[in-house]
C-alpha cells in the first residue's frame, strides 16, 4: 500500500487572476468513494473565463472557493466501503461533475445537465485536482486505456469530452469537410477528432498566428487561416465554393459564431460550443433559407466520456500532443498566466 501523507497543499483561484495555496487534509473516502493521486490536471478555457479573472458563475459555473481544476486524471490510490468496480492501482479519468444520480440527465450519464442541489462540480462546487490527492465518487471514474497518458486522461475530462460530443452529435464522418472556429484546446481537439472521425478536410480558424502554426505544426488541420474579412471567401475557395459539411465553433467569439455558420454548406450541421457572450445574425438568410441544424452542446455524457477514451485507444491518437504547457503545481500561477494569455496549446499542472 502507498504511503499517503496526513496533509497537501492545493490551488484556489481568488478571482483576481491570482492563485493561492492553501493547506488542506488529505481526505479519507467515505462510502462509494476513492482516493485519487493526481498525477495530471489540467486548465480549461472556463477555469479562466469563470473564476481565474473574476468569480463570473452563477448555478453550475459558481466556483465556491474549492481547490479548482476540473480535468483531473491520476491513479486510485485508496478505496472506501462499498465501491464495487474499482481497486488501488487503477489509472483513472474524473467525470467531472458529480450529478444526483437519480434524475433523468443522470440517468443517462450527462451529470452535467443535473438541476439537483446535489450536484457539485470538482473544482467548482467540490474539491477539484489541483492538488496532490482528490476525493471522488467512484461513479464518476472512467477506466485510462493503458496506451494513453495521464495528460491524455485529463484532456478528455472536459475540453476532448466536450469537442467529441458535438462532432457525435453531429455525426462527422468521411462524408464531411470540417470548419473549426478557434483554435485554442478545445478546437485542436475538434480537429485531431474530426479527422480521427473521417472528416477528409479540416479548415481552422483563428485571429492567434501562434494558435494557428500550433494547429498546422500538429497535423491537426489542412488549413489554419486568419479570422478577418477575407476568411469566409477562403473557407469557399476551399471547399469548391459550398462550405464545410459541418463546423464546429469553439472561441465562444461572435465574429467566429457567426463564420462557422456562414461556412457550413447547405444542408450542413453547426455546433456552438464555445461559451459565453452573445451572437447576432440574420436568421433566414445564414440559418433558415441554408437548411442547417444547429447545436448547442455542453461538455459529454460519462458514456461518451468512456466511449472517447475507448476510440482513442483504438485509433492510436494522443490528445497530450496538444499539451504545450506542463509545470507542477507549485507554479501554478505561472500556468494560470500562461492559460489566461491564451497563445499556447494545452497548460496541464502535471505531478512527480
Ligand atoms: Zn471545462
Ligand atoms: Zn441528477
Amino acid at each position: 500500500m502507498q504511503h499517503i501523507p496526513d496533509a497537501m497543499t492545493g490551488v484556489t483561484l481568488p478571482g483576481n487572476s491570482t492563485v493561492e495555496f492553501r493547506e488542506y487534509p488529505v481526505p479519507v473516502p467515505g462510502h462509494g468513494q476513492v482516493l485519487i493521486a493526481m498525477k495530471a490536471s489540467s486548465i480549461c478555457g472556463s477555469d479562466i473565463r469563470a473564476i481565474y479573472r473574476e468569480h463570473l458563475g452563477k448555478g453550475p459555473e459558481g466556483y465556491q472557493n474549492v481547490i479548482a481544476g476540473h480535468e483531473p486524471c491520476g491513479q486510485v490510490v485508496r478505496v472506501g466501503p462499498g465501491c464495487k468496480r474499482f481497486h488501488e492501482g487503477d489509472r483513472a479519468v474524473i467525470y467531472h461533475i458529480s450529478g444526483c444520480g437519480v434524475c433523468d440527465e443522470c440517468k443517462h450519464g450527462y451529470m452535467i445537465s443535473c438541476r439537483s442541489e446535489h450536484r457539485a462540480a470538482y473544482g467548482w462546487q467540490r474539491d477539484g485536482g489541483h492538488a496532490a490527492f482528490l476525493l471522488a465518487e467512484e461513479n464518476t471514474l472512467v477506466k485510462l486505456p493503458d496506451s494513453l497518458t495521464y495528460v491524455d486522461g485529463a484532456l478528455c475530462a472536459c475540453g476532448y469530452g466536450t469537442a467529441y460530443e458535438a462532432l457525435r452529435r453531429m455525426q462527422v464522418s468521411g462524408q464531411d469537410k470540417l470548419l473549426v472556429t478557434g483554435l485554442g484546446p478545445v478546437g485542436l481537439a475538434a480537429a485531431q477528432l474530426g479527422r480521427a472521425l473521417g472528416a477528409t478536410e479540416v479548415i481552422g480558424t483563428d485571429i492567434s498566428s501562434s494558435r494557428r502554426a500550433l494547429a498546422v505544426d500538429l497535423g491537426l488541420v489542412d488549413h489554419a487561416l486568419p479570422a478577418d474579412d477575407a476568411t469566409l471567401d477562403a473557407i469557399m475557395d476551399l471547399t469548391g465554393g459550398w462550405g464545410c459539411e459541418a463546423s464546429i465553433d469553439c472561441s465562444g467569439a461572435a465574429s467566429a459564431r457567426l463564420l462557422a455558420l456562414q461556412g457550413t454548406r447547405d444542408w450542413g450541421r453547426c455546433a456552438y460550443v464555445g461559451e459565453g457572450g452573445e451572437v447576432t445574425f440574420e436568421v433566414s438568410k445564414y440559418l433558415i433559407h441554408k437548411q442547417i441544424t444547429l447545436y448547442g452542446s455542453w461538455v459529454t455524457s460519462l458514456k461518451h466520456l468512456e466511449e472517447l477514451v475507448e476510440r482513442l485507444d483504438r485509433w492510436g491518437i494522443h490528445p497530450d500532443v496538444t499539451c504545450t504547457e506542463r509545470l507542477p503545481l507549485r507554479e501554478a500561477a505561472e500556468a494560470y498566466r500562461i492559460a489566461a494569455d491564451g497563445q499556447t496549446g494545452k497548460v496541464a499542472i502535471v505531478f512527480e
